[in-house]
């Protein structure tokens, strides 16, 4: 069966939506492409019950809408729950906004989460409904941290194996999705669908600069920039074995898992400082150690014992994820077999449920 059978099959049953059906509700973020709000329905209906969230979308929308659709249809649970997406018709003719919707998901991203005291902690008490009561102390610590890194890797797994690179990976864009207790991916707004050639993205669009890896601009000189389905699906899978476009987001994933060892690096100020130092360590994790051990504050020296727990396996993961040349980084279903993830806590806190 056909997946454009099967996609037209389902849009034909699904229902359609308009701008009207929505009431608006509080504004949970605005970029440089959209704004967007947290909604309810204006009445009841099929997939119409509880929050929704909308995100009104210049033209780079319709891109987005293609990403969502086929998230939905190949990894569903990668990213949060899409609804709908369309075009907001205008009264006067001209082109409206595109409108995406989205099942709410909770209302803390990990960047949320990470900026409390209390994180950890609070992301196991999310994930297991529960305060455990359990003594505090890093190897629980290592446990949750493991948790959520290997649920990012499950998620970005998902839609690499779709032949889709986020490019915007960041706990920003990392969502916990209160109903499933998992964390999701949002925000496809700068992802690439290699598959098909869908790599829009316009020439002012900065990946941001935070999370992104040194080679900042993944094949955008090698691929068209607009959608242009046949040459690239003959072209796309050798593009992707020589680029790896993939490891772009594993590098960002890689600095995520390194701001939730170290305390110190999670705020925007201190990470883009570490951006600088590794920069000048040539990029070489082991070289920033050297540097930075001898005269590491406590809490440094507490980021370091956390990931050298149980002979090192995560410092070792978080090497492999964090290196200057893309085919020298680990896949995410690799990291995923990786011995880091290979211990009895994973199944206590599952992150494959
Ligand atoms: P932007 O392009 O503005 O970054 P995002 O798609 O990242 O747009 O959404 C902005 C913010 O809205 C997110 O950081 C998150 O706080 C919230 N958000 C987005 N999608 C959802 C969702 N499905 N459920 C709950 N909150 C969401
Ligand atoms: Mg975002």
């Amino acid at each position: 069966f056909d997946m454009f059978v099967l996609a037209f099959v389902e849009r034909l049953f699904r229902p359609t939506y308009r701008k009207d059906d929505f009431v608006l509700g509080k504004k949970l973020g605005e970029g440089a492409f959209g704004v967007v709000y947290k909604v309810s329905p204006a009445k009841k209906g099929p997939g119409m019950d509880g929050d929704l969230v909308l995100k009104k979308a210049t033209e780079y929308g319709a891109v987005e809408i293609w990403m969502n659709e086929r998230v939905r249809r190949a990894c569903a649970n990668s990213c949060a729950d899409f609804v709908y997406g369309f075009l907001e018709s205008s009264s006067k003719g001209k082109g409206g906004a595109y409108w995406l919707i989205w099942r709410y998901e909770g209302e803390a991203t990990l960047a949320d989460l990470m900026l409390s005291k209390e994180f950890p902690y609070n992301v196991e008490r999310m994930i297991l409904g529960e305060d455990q009561g359990l003594e505090k102390g890093l190897e629980r610590e290592n446990k949750i941290i493991q948790t959520i890194i290997g649920q990012v890797l499950f998620a970005l797994d998902g839609l690499h194996s779709t032949g889709i690179v986020h490019r915007d990976i960041k706990p920003q864009n990392i969502i916990f999705s209160e109903e499933d207790r998992i964390f999701k991916i949002i925000d496809l707004g700068a992802a690439a669908d290699l598959r098909v050639g869908i790599n829009y993205i316009p020439k002012e669009f900065l990946l941001d600069p935070r999370y992104a890896a040194p080679e900042q601009y993944i094949m955008s000189t090698q691929t068209p920039s607009a959608p242009s389905a046949p040459v690239a699906t003959a072209l796309s899978p050798v593009l992707w074995q020589l680029n790896l476009p993939d490891r772009f987001d594993i590098y960002s994933t890689g600095l995520i898992f390194l701001q939730m060892a170290f305390p110190s690096l999670r705020t925007d100020s201190s990470l883009i400082q570490f951006n600088r130092q590794l920069k000048r360590c040539g990029y070489d994790l082991v070289e920033w150690r050297k540097t930075m051990e001898p005269r590491a504050s406590p809490e440094l020296r507490r980021g370091f014992e956390l990931l050298d727990l149980d002979g090192g396996i995560g410092w070792e993961l978080l090497l492999s994820m964090v290196r200057y040349k893309a085919r020298r980084r680990t896949s995410a279903k690799a990291a995923l077999a990786h011995p880091y993830f290979d211990r009895e806590g994973l199944q206590r806190l599952s992150f494959m449920q």
